[in-house]
């Protein structure tokens, strides 16, 4: 008979306590063993923070947790520390080829950093961890699961072959969780998640973390908990208030030379840019650079390796713009990002709260900045109902003339016409006579829509442009390769 949920659901919010126990009380009344309070304060956490007031008790009395907080906010640390202390506590030793607990991470450099922080915490307590992921060789992996290990850190993908070919049993894994819960149960990853919970131990203790958690993914969430208690550290989709947030409209022809204009402000920090797919932060990236500004790209068609040097170069400072795609919209935590921009707006509203997410950390101040073409502007709303809260349009671009709405002419030859190309300020390159942009053969204006991938059929009257532009595509074919190409989302 299924047993009757307990549930119980606790809100702290940050921003209105404060005076909270957070601030007062110090691990040790959380619960925090001896060592474990000892290596908190070894790396600089001397108070909780709210997420790791509310869900560290009840994660050491043995609950399941649902954990709800600002990206940046500590949630790593919240699950981290009651983890080790229980394994601490058990007193038992690790058999081979197993993994005591399994912290579950939806992208490679999230795992990375969540493994960092638990061998962090972990020095000197005779603790062993373990990273798995894909894109790397698999032979170092395998070798470091021999002996068996305290805390495995992984992607899915990789540890479901590594279980398959019965490398590593989770059949030993009591302490289970899920990092950025609701991208591990979405469709993408559901399959494998689903499978790798399969193989844990029946008494598991599971927990979820997440920043947003849409309801048809809390709904499965709920069949993954056992008597789970909820705990939110703020509203769920809320963005930390120390983020200053701004839409900038512009067309998406447009935005290159915005962004070079942003850039060229020496006083910018490290400067996250986002753009929707691979193929439209590569054309960033190599626009950027075309325009005098070295810029790192991170995507997923890129090598474990080069996605790490462009991490790490980022985080040392040797880098100080890093382009990316949503592979680094979630909890990458690299202190002292001043900007985020999005270039595009991202396809799934909640994306936006944790790519803004990368800046404001921790208590510090962030800017995130959206240019939102007029197709982009249905996207924009969602976001503001997921954020709950209206962005505000600090300026426009929209009345500035738009080259490609103008009347095509025959060009009248004049001197110097002949000479392969000319640059517009913004480093761009007028249309040719055919209207056509010569290093791509697409109509003019539209190098860059490919990328951003914006959906001109769906503007909103009020902000359409003038009759007659709302063409980009010629037939069927065009827009089925256009929608095939968006499509490749990060
Ligand atoms: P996370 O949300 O886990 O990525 O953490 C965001 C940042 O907060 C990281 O740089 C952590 O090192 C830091 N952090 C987490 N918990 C605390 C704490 N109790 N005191 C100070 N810093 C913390």
């Amino acid at each position: 008979m299924r047993r009757k949920r307990r549930r119980k659901k606790i809100i702290l919010n940050e921003n209105n306590n404060s005076n909270s126990t957070a601030e007062t009380s110090g691990f040790a009344q959380l619960g925090i063993s001896g060592a474990l309070l000892a290596a908190a304060t070894r790396v600089g956490f001397e108070h909780p923070k709210p997420i790791q007031t509310l869900a560290i008790p009840p994660y050491l009395e043995g609950r399941d947790v649902l954990g709800l907080a600002q990206t940046g906010s500590g949630k790593t640390a919240a699950f981290a520390l009651p983890i080790l202390s229980r394994i601490v506590a058990l007193g038992t030793k690790r058999l081979p080829r197993t993994a005591r607990a399994l912290i579950l991470a939806p992208t490679r450099e999230l795992a990375v950093q969540i493994e960092e922080v638990f061998r962090d915490l972990a020095k000197g307590l005779h603790l062993s961890t373990a990273l798995v992921l894909g894109g790397v060789s698999r032979g170092g992996q395998v070798k470091r699961l021999h002996a068996g290990v305290d805390v495995l850190v992984a992607t899915p993908g990789r540890l479901v072959d590594l279980v398959r070919e019965k490398d590593v049993s989770l059949a030993e894994t009591r302490f289970l969780v899920l990092d950025e819960a609701d991208r591990m149960l979405d469709m993408g990853f559901l399959p494998d998640v689903k499978r790798l919970v399969k193989a844990t131990h029946r008494d598991r203790q599971t927990s979820l973390f997440s920043a947003t958690m849409p309801t048809e993914i809390a709904a499965l969430a709920d069949t993954l908990l056992k008597d789970p208690i909820r705990v939110e550290a703020a509203p769920q989709g809320t963005t930390a208030s120390e983020i200053v947030q701004s839409v900038v409209m512009a067309r998406t022809r447009q935005k290159r030379g915005i962004l070079a204009g942003m850039l060229a402000d020496k006083a910018m920090g490290p400067v996250l840019i986002f753009a929707r797919t691979k193929h439209g932060a590569d054309i960033v990236t190599r626009n950027l650079e075309r325009d005098g500004f070295a810029a790192a790209v991170i995507h997923g068609n890129k090598s474990q390796n080069a996605r790490q040097r462009a991490l790490n170069g980022f985080r040392d400072g040797s880098v100080r713009i890093l382009v990316a795609t949503d592979i680094a919209a979630r909890g990458i935590d690299v202190p002292g990002i001043s900007h985020v921009i999005n270039y595009d707006l991202p396809d799934e509203a909640e994306s936006y709260v944790h790519r803004i997410g990368r800046t404001g950390r921790n208590g510090a101040d962030g800017i995130a900045i959206t240019l939102c073409d007029p197709g982009e502007v249905s996207k924009l709303r969602q976001v503001e109902r997921i954020a709950r809260m209206r962005l505000p349009v600090t300026a426009s671009h929209l009345d500035q003339p738009d080259p490609a709405a103008q009347p095509r002419e025959r060009p009248v030859k004049a001197e110097g016409a002949g000479e392969r190309e000319h640059r517009r300020p913004n480093g761009s390159r007028p249309a040719n006579k055919a209207g056509r942009n010569g290093a791509s053969g697409k109509p003019a204006g539209q190098r860059q829509e490919q990328g951003a991938g914006e959906n001109r059929h769906a503007l909103p009257r009020q902000l359409m442009d003038k009759p007659g532009e709302k063409k980009p595509f010629r037939n069927r074919k065009r827009r089925g390769n256009f929608r095939r190409q968006a499509s490749q989302a990060a």
